[in-house]
């Protein structure tokens, strides 16, 4: 089974305390498709403007990404900053450039659109709405942030209406539910569609919950985080991929899901931007797993 993502593909500029890297390839869709690329084809659905590197295209297309949606519009290319503080938990955004994504309005190819897994990454819940109109997939899975719980609530309801999986992390969970119990704001937004949530708690682990199945780990321990940035879209990518692989959305298929999900995103930690995800392989994932398991088992 295939899998197809719409989200952001970027220019990131991002300070942590261990560096800077300006300018490089980011964007949620981005990390997404290579983290999901390791486990079955991937489409890819974004825009980028004319000052897109030639060589983010290539690395795409050299992990197999299929860009037949990947639009080029006249003007730049979105563009995202960040700084880390001490404790990587914690960032700033210091400058959003919509630029081509002003003018953006999905179009899902048509093998795109009978993908059977669709992962709706981070863009404003309107285009979100845009692509739900065109897929066919069975299983919709959808991230989102505070950005759009404050400013476009009322989209993002309508697409948490049409989705079976929302993944989010622990601050977004309180936002859009007023919840400080994460059970009871997994509950609460159950109630708005999704019957799958998994909520993400950074260096913590995630937390799974399906009606009355609940399911935690924590994250791999990693001995130094270099660049968090699209963990969690990589985890996304991670969870989606397995899923879509298995072609199946059973409690004990999405358990090992986000248990993928994690050992990827503690790849995308170790260097910065998409540096570490575009060279690991399906047996470094292996790998990973089994290190986890090890882990954890007591
Ligand atoms: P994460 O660290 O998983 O939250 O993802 C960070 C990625 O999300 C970066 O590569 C950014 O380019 C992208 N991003 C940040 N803000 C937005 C936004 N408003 N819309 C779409 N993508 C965004």
């Amino acid at each position: 089974m295939d899998v197809t993502v719409v989200g952001s593909v970027a220019l990131d500029t991002v300070e942590t305390p261990l560096g800077k890297n300006e300018e490089g390839l980011g964007g949620a869709a981005t990390f997404f498709s290579l983290a999901a690329s390791n486990y079955v084809p991937v489409h890819l659905v974004a825009v980028v403007g004319e000052d897109f590197p030639a060589e983010h295209v290539e690395l795409l297309k050299s992990k197999g990404v299929n860009l037949d949606g990947l639009e080029t519009l006249p003007g730049n290319t979105f563009r995202w900053a960040g700084r880390y503080h001490d404790d990587m938990n914690m960032r700033d955004t210091l400058d959003t450039q919509l630029n081509v994504f002003e003018q953006f309005h999905p179009k899902l190819p048509e093998a795109a659109q009978k993908s059977r897994y669709l992962f709706l990454a981070n863009i404003h819940p309107a285009l979100q709405l845009e692509v739900l109109e065109q897929s066919k997939a069975s299983f919709k899975g959808l991230d989102t942030m505070n950005l759009w719980i404050d400013s476009a609530l009322d989209d993002l309801k309508k697409v948490l209406s049409n989705v079976d999986a929302l993944i989010i992390n622990d601050s977004e969970v309180m936002e859009l539910t007023g919840e400080r119990n994460l059970l009871k704001g997994a509950r609460a937004i159950e109630a708005m569609g999704p019957k799958t949530v998994v909520i993400k708690k950074g260096e913590h682990g995630c937390l799974l919950v399906q009606g009355k199945n609940v399911f935690v780990t924590p994250a791999f321990v990693l001995p130094e985080v270099v660049d968090p940035t699209g963990a969690g879209d990589s985890f996304a990518g991670g969870f989606m991929g397995h899923i879509a692989q298995q072609d199946a959305t059973d409690f004990n298929t999405l358990k090992q899901a986000v248990v993928h999900g994690t050992a990827v995103a503690s790849f995308t930690c170790e260097k910065f931007g998409p540096d570490r995800v575009a060279e690991i392989d399906p047996n470094d994932i292996a790998n990973r797993f089994r290190a986890f398991r090890d882990l954890v088992a007591f």
